[in-house]
């Protein structure tokens, strides 16, 4: 199952650069097929995500590139993916998953109801989407 973790900072003191990817490191035994980091700017929420394990996506330029911009974030949430729901060669499965409204990173499979239309094949999806078209209530509709 997916490894999940993240931090929030209080104060000046910023997460060093060594402890974002040890962190995501550690993270890899929970799962291989794909990493990915969300953080949050002054305007808006920003996410990257690859498939592939966790020691090969913290080598990437474009996570290396960013990691200034996620160390100065106040919330950071990091993910690596066992996937059960949703071909990791395609990115748009891999966590975070995101749309107009939200993001979710999540560990563990869950069955809907029925499958509301979202953009990736995963069952992790469908939790954020009914938690936005009913409310809290919705999980009650996933098993
Ligand atoms: N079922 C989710 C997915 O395939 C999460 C997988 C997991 O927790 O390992 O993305």
């Amino acid at each position: 199952m997916c490894g999940i973790a993240g931090f929030m900072r209080y104060g000046s003191a910023k997460v060093q650069q060594h402890e974002l990817t040890t962190l995501l490191l550690n993270l890899q035994v929970r799962g291989r097929d794909a990493a990915g980091v969300a953080w949050r700017t002054e305007q808006k929420v920003k996410l990257i995500k690859a498939p592939g394990p966790a020691d090969g996506f913290v080598k990437l330029k474009q996570f290396v590139d960013i990691i200034p911009e996620v160390l100065d974030s106040p919330y950071v949430l990091l993910h690596t993916r066992h996937a059960t729901h949703g071909e990791p060669s395609e990115n748009r499965n891999n966590h975070p998953l995101m749309n107009e409204k939200g993001l979710i990173i999540h560990n563990g499979v869950v069955y809907p109801e029925e499958n509301l239309s979202g953009d990736s094949d995963t069952d992790s999806e469908q939790i954020m989407l009914y938690i936005q078209r009913y409310g809290w209530t919705g999980i009650s509709k996933l098993s």
